[in-house]
């Protein structure tokens, strides 16, 4: 698939799969190296970290645990509305393991600033944020994000758990609006 058209948006392929692929083990393998002797957890941020989190960790040759938060999202709209809200809170206790929150993509920044302030306020050992995808000339907020899998232009883009209207999520690319 080349393009598809929802609705009036035409979408073209920005990042075939075996692109993705590639990056995501390189990632996998950088964090291995950065947590040998280590059992990371990896928190996945629903919906649209599963698939960049299920690849990541199937990558990943060592000890760690893996769970999931969910937060608010954008709604049904292409832009922030700049409210967050835990809708599935993180049932462990995390103080004194090594977090690594794992988000599809980091557009203002808000997100993950959240996130990140709420597991430090439970005492873990580090908190470290990988995510997928980093629009820098969105970023809003002052996040320290420490491993990205492409920096990409402030398009709104779909695919690979990145959801239209909660469709789309399924796609192996990720495709952005022309
Ligand atoms: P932030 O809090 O950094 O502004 O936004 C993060 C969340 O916004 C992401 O987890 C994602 O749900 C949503 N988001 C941001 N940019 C895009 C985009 O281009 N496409 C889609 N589908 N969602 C996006």
């Amino acid at each position: 698939m080349d393009e598809i058209i929802i609705k009036e948006d035409h979408f073209t392929v920005f990042l075939d799969e075996a692109t993705i692929q590639k990056r995501v083990k390189e990632l996998s393998e950088e964090l291995l190296r950065a947590y040998k002797g280590k059992t990371p957890i990896f928190i996945g941020i629903l919906n649209g970290a599963f698939p960049f989190l299920t690849d990541l960790v199937k990558n990943y040759n060592g000890l760690c645990e893996v769970e999931f938060m969910k937060l608010s999202s954008y709604g049904d709209a292409k832009i922030s509305s700049g409210n967050v809200k835990v809708v599935k809170e993180l049932e462990i206790d995390i103080s004194g393991k090594d977090i690594i929150i794992v988000e599809d993509i980091v557009d203002t920044g808000l997100s993950v600033k959240y996130i990140e302030r709420m597991l430090e306020s439970h005492n873990p050992a580090s908190v470290a944020v990988v995510t997928l995808l980093l629009k820098p000339e969105s970023l809003k907020y002052n996040v320290k994000i420490d491993y990205i899998g492409f920096s990409i232009p402030s398009k709104f883009v779909i695919g690979y758990g990145l959801d239209y209207e909660q469709k789309y999520r399924n796609l192996k690319a990720i495709y952005a609006l022309k």
